[in-house]
């Protein structure tokens, strides 16, 4: 039973939903096809379920790619008041929470139901657990699923990345891509928690549980957020969004104290306590565990008055500029984002369609374009969306 529409759009996800919509509001006949049993199963999680949906200081350096600004256009076409406004429409309570990011005050359920509301309204029609299996084209697309034939004149493929596979991702949207000849960039784990397996870093480990804020850089990359110590390596805001820049092999440098002269400090409070022991010194301004740690490691369990200006300083700097070895990343059942995709140089980057295969569009984050933490991913997700839909509407 072949089924025909104008638009297939291959997973009911964040940017599928909104190309979709703005397809169908400008006239277009679409069908959204997903195999989980419910769209926007990664809305739902995401932002501890309260969805981080944008940030108000969206721009083109917050975003990774090969291909550094492809991603201008979209986000210049669909800004987050867009957002707010459909947000508005269906009286959707939100809150900025810190760094211009954005949540639902409620749940992140408000975003799902938004969107299908949308989707009906348009009349859309969402399908559910219709897996896709092969798309093929001749003078049109046809669309193999566990559900039947489809046929249609374009295909959106919005089937996202490789993060969190219990959400039902999968690698489908690359194995299409690469069918049609277009390449793809190794995926990747983006936003990901790092490991430490060296013996020099081993220490690591027993901080546990101990979170504060930092700076913590990667070659030219800076961050300044709160690190987390796990049972397995480090994570936490800052820690994330330097993953994303890490490299196998490359250190990383945190900062334990920013914008602190430590040294400054600590020779003040010698010259105040100096019967004061070190780890009870380091620990006025670290926590606890972690002052210990430090100066077990860097100085000498004396009091104050004892400890040379070179301890000192020695100790200062090594708080200051502290270089961790990461031998891994927690891989992609931990990663928010997938690095890498579907390399956006064959894609034109004001429709999303494939230059070289007129029907085909990629968008989200199958394509490769990589946000920040902070509401920059579900961001590229409605502007990509948006600008394939808009594209699919004047055709
Ligand atoms: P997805 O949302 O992944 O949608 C892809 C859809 O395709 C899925 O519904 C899937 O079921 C379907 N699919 C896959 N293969 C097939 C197939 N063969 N046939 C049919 N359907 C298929 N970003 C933020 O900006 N803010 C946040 O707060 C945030 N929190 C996150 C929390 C977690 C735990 C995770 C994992 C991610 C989070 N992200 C967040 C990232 C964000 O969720 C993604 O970048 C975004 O969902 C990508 O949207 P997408 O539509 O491209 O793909």
């Amino acid at each position: 039973t072949a089924r025909s529409a104008d638009v297939i759009v291959i997973g009911g996800g964040a940017a599928g939903l909104m190309a979709a919509i703005t397809a169908a509001r400008g006239g277009r006949q679409v069908v959204v096809l997903d195999h989980n049993a419910e769209v926007g199963r990664k809305i739902l999680i995401s932002g501890g379920g309260r969805c981080n949906f944008t940030n108000l200081d969206i721009r083109p350096e917050c975003y990774l790619s090969q291909n550094r600004r492809f991603p201008y256009s979209a986000l210049s076409r669909y800004k987050p008041a867009d957002f707010l406004e459909l947000l508005k429409k269906h009286h959707i309570p939100w809150h900025e929470k810190k760094l211009g990011q954005l949540f639902c005050d409620n749940s992140a359920r408000d975003i799902v139901t938004m969107l299908l509301a949308e989707c009906a309204q348009a009349h859309v029609r969402v399908m559910t657990d219709v897996k896709v299996t092969s798309v093929r084209r001749s003078d049109q697309f046809s669309v193999e699923t566990s559900a039947g034939n489809f046929s249609a004149r374009a295909v959106v493929l919005a089937t996202g990345g490789l993060s969190v596979p219990k959400t039902g991702a999968t690698g489908f949207a690359y194995d299409i891509a690469r069918q049609f000849g277009l390449s793809v960039i190794q995926p990747t784990p983006g936003l990901v928690p790092l490991v430490f397996g060296a013996e020099s870093d081993r220490w690591v480990h027993t901080l546990a549980g101990i979170s504060l804020p930092v700076r913590v850089s990667c070659g030219k990359r800076v961050f300044e957020e709160a690190l987390l110590f796990t049972h397995r390596g480090l994570s936490g805001p800052a820690l994330l969004q330097i993953s994303s820049y890490w490299q196998p092999g490359e250190a990383i440098r945190i900062d334990l104290l920013p914008g602190q002269n430590f040294e400054q400090l600590l020779g003040d409070i010698k010259k105040a306590k100096g019967k004061m022991r070190g780890p009870a010194a380091l620990s006025r301004w670290l926590p606890q565990r972690l002052a210990h740690e430090m100066a077990g490691q860097y100085a000498p369990d004396r009091p104050l008055v004892e400890w040379s200006d070179k301890a000192v300083r020695h100790i200062a700097q090594s708080c200051h500029r502290m270089d961790v070895h990461p031998t891994g990343t927690e891989g992609f059942a931990k990663a928010e984002v997938t690095l890498g995709g579907i390399d956006t140089r064959s894609l034109s980057s004001r429709t999303m369609q494939a230059e070289k295969v007129p029907g085909l569009y990629v968008i989200g984050e199958a394509a490769d374009v990589t946000g920040w933490l902070g509401g920059y991913n579900f961001h590229w997700a409605w502007a990509s969306g948006h600008a394939a839909g808009m594209a699919l509407a004047e055709e």
